[in-house]
């Protein structure tokens, strides 16, 4: 599932190639991917018909794309959903579970494009919306600090208000916005704490070592497109490297790049956690 440093990649891809293109036509194959309701009549125009690409934002593992009169999609990658931009023409490399298409022409005359949604297990959805004020009120308010942004002092009193152990309150998005199951496991192997802590019991020491990790590897796995597991691609249908650098995660039986000990996984509140019982304590 596409964490923090996926979409991150995602949007700057995208940024550097859309903005100030106009969006000149939507089709849209599945209507079920769309999360909102919206009468059909008015889907084009909500899928944001007849506008220039403005801006790209993000928040914890959610992506948006703003316009230039302020209409915005929002996207929740689930699963598997990718954004997917295409040359016209050309012929595409997955041509299944492509729900929704939008033609994009370059007033200043390049060669035009698409930008495709495409989500094979459809957990992933697209919710237009009239403004970023309206996401932010409906939606991103209600989810915690993006993970690249929380200070000290915030994940501090987030943490020790809590008996849950520290890797499902890593997880939890109101916590915290981005990190799930793969860079939980990351940072708390490199911070050298033991996922079944209670996230009470973290010594100011610990709680600046979480931060000073969980900065240092979304920002890796950023530089290097994000980890592919199973699905993540990004807008060039590329996979991402940074599971080449996972010390924990996916690694379970083999030895720790530290200590040497093995490492060990076990499902910890529905979810299959990796870690070393050598050095995280
Ligand atoms: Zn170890």
């Amino acid at each position: 599932m596409p964490e923090l440093p996926e979409v991150e990649h995602i949007r700057r891809r995208l940024s550097d190639r859309i903005l100030g293109l106009e969006i000149t036509r939507v089709l849209v194959k599945r209507a079920d991917v769309i999360r909102l309701p919206v009468p059909v009549k008015a889907r084009s125009k909500a899928l944001l018909r007849n506008s220039r690409v403005k801006m790209l934002h993000r928040h914890g593992k959610r992506l948006a794309l703003e316009v230039d009169d302020g209409r915005v999609v929002e996207f929740g990658l689930g699963m598997s959903g990718a954004l997917l931009l295409e040359q016209v023409p050309s012929i595409p490399a997955a041509t299944t579970h492509r729900h929704v298409i939008w033609n994009l022409q370059d007033p200043r005359g390049a060669q035009p494009m698409r930008l495709v949604w495409r989500d094979p297990r459809r957990f992933g959805g697209l919710r237009p919306l009239g403004s970023m004020s309206e996401l932010h009120a409906r939606f991103w308010s209600k989810i915690g600090p993006d993970a690249l942004e929380i200070d000290e002092k915030t994940l501090a009193r987030n943490l020790s208000g809590t008996k849950r152990v520290i890797k499902t309150v890593l997880l939890d998005q109101r916590v915290l916005a981005g990190v799930g199951n793969i860079y939980a496991d990351e940072v708390l192997h490199a911070a050298g704490l033991s996922p079944i802590r209670r996230a009470d019991s973290l010594e100011r020491a610990e709680v600046k070592a979480v931060l000073r990790f969980l900065r240092r590897i979304l920002v890796q796995a950023i530089e290097d497109g994000g980890s592919t597991i199973r699905d993540h691609q990004d807008p060039d249908g590329l996979p991402g490297g940074f599971q080449a650098r996972h010390a924990v995660y996916g690694r379970p039986g083999g030895s720790c790049k530290r200590c040497g000990a093995m490492i060990h996984s076990e499902q910890l509140g529905g979810r299959t956690t990796h870690w070393c019982s050598g050095c995280q304590k």
